[in-house]
């Protein structure tokens, strides 16, 4: 029973309301109860090449356009008259006021039947959390907006449809320590948590997140450390979750400091939707925290190109001018960013916050997630709608994460068409036929 009572994990941050701080976190010793274990439609390519132009899918954020500067205003406003400026952007205030009950959200959305029917639904795996700041750029009246589908539950994700699973990249068996998974040779994930500000309805650890399933307790990360340690292949940690960035400073950086006493370990990374779902979250002590701890890297979870606001870019520029490199992952979604112009406006938006598009995955089969997985031609149009009609640096490595464990795997369009004695016959991005010299053996 998720959606219709609290669930255990959130409870920690409903305790008490921080200081009113518009930058700076309020200390960490008022609010650290839940880590307190640890103590410390695009058109199709054109043949012809003509240039292709990316129009704005009608269901995008236009009833936020005309309003943009005033639009959390308002918001906060209408719907939290009693909080301050500096309260709305205190990130444990985000957190302490997520909706999570269908009775607030109710009072500020206008529900579909497939909405209620999932609100009431008992068994639905994964609980219901939206912080206000991303509450706010959601479309009260219609039910198929992008940012909408992402967060809000329909009744859709209580269907399990062939070929789905609960944990379909077979994680809880290529974990030698709870919540480590080693799949590839030279890396390794470490789940710190399996709390987020924000619930994703397609979210792949769905099994797991928001069930208060991990902790970042001293005992479990130190047998995570020491595994690490005794693994001297391993050069590249990918701390996730749940979001890693929920942590308090202290604890996050107790986290970074003990990797960084491992000789091997190279680079440290960091996967978070904080920047999009709470961006409150990145202040300057933060930063300051991070940059100590390089190279470090943070691989940014987008999923529309409506999640790059002011508040958002501030909160990546303020990663970026610390030297951090910033990657996005975008997961392929029905009806939220499958179609070419869509996906180009995310991708264009993202370079513009200094963010570096870097995978686009296809939706991975967990239960519940017909209504987001699009068929995978789908993804290669994309990506021939993108290759070389715009910027290679706006163009992500499409994947799939292998079923069973398998690992990614990259999808390209078919370019090499065959070869004969003398090389290659290659197609362009404008359908052009081309032939290579590749007889240097
Ligand atoms: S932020 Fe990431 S871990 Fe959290 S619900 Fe969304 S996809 Fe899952």
């Amino acid at each position: 029973m998720l959606i219709t009572t609290q669930a255990v994990d959130e409870l920690a941050f409903t305790s008490a309301l921080p200081p009113e701080e518009e930058d700076e976190p309020p200390s960490t010793a008022q609010l650290t109860p839940v880590l307190a274990p640890l103590r410390v439609s695009m058109p199709a390519p054109t043949p012809s090449g003509a240039p292709i132009f990316f129009p704005v899918p009608s269901n995008h954020l236009t009833h936020l356009k005309k309003t943009v500067p005033s639009r959390s205003c308002r918001f906060r406003k209408r719907f939290f008259p009693d909080a301050s400026v500096k309260l709305w952007n205190n990130w444990h205030w985000q957190v302490a006021q997520r909706v999570r009950t269908p009775e607030k959200l109710r009072s500020i959305l206008h529900l579909s039947a497939q909405e209620e029917a999932a609100l009431t639904d008992a068994t639905s795996a994964l609980p219901l959390a939206i912080t206000p700041y991303y509450l706010s750029l959601l479309d009260p009246d219609n039910p198929n907006q992008p940012l909408r589908r992402t967060v809000v539950p329909t009744v859709l994700e209580s269907q399990r449809s062939k070929g789905e699973a609960d944990d379909p990249l077979d994680e809880a068996r290529q974990s030698p320590i709870p919540g480590l998974v080693h799949r590839y040779p030279d890396r390794v994930l470490l789940l710190l948590t399996s709390f987020c500000s924000t619930y994703c309805r397609y979210c792949t650890r769905s099994r797991v997140v928001g069930h208060n399933s991990i902790h970042p307790g001293r005992q479990r990360l130190e047998a995570a450390f020491a595994y690490i340690a005794a693994h001297p292949e391993i050069r590249d940690v990918l701390l996730s979750g749940g979001d890693p960035l929920l942590l308090s400073d202290e604890q996050l950086n107790w986290v970074l400091s003990r990797l960084r006493r491992v000789p091997h370990v190279e680079i440290i990374r960091i996967g978070s939707k904080v920047p999009a779902v709470l961006p409150q979250r990145i202040t300057s002590a933060l930063v300051r925290m991070l940059h100590k701890h390089h190279p470090l890297m943070l691989s940014l979870h987008f999923a529309h190109p409506d999640e790059c606001t002011p508040e958002t870019s501030k909160a990546c520029a303020r990663l970026a001018d610390a030297g951090i490199p910033l990657g996005s992952q975008t997961v392929l979604l029905a009806g939220v960013n499958d179609d070419a112009s869509t996906m180009a406006k995310l991708m264009h938006g993202l370079l513009k916050m200094r963010v570096r598009p870097y995978y686009l995955y296809q939706c991975d089969p967990i239960s519940g997630s017909v209504h987001f997985r699009t068929p995978v031609d789908k993804g290669l149009d994309i990506l021939r709608a993108l290759r070389g009609h715009t910027s290679g640096y706006a163009v992500p490595t499409y994947v799939i994460d292998a079923p069973g464990g398998g690992g990614k795997i990259p999808l390209m369009p078919e370019s090499v068409l065959g070869r004969d004695t003398d090389g290659l016959a290659l197609r362009n991005y404008e359908g052009g036929l081309y032939h290579y010299p590749d007889f240097c053996r």
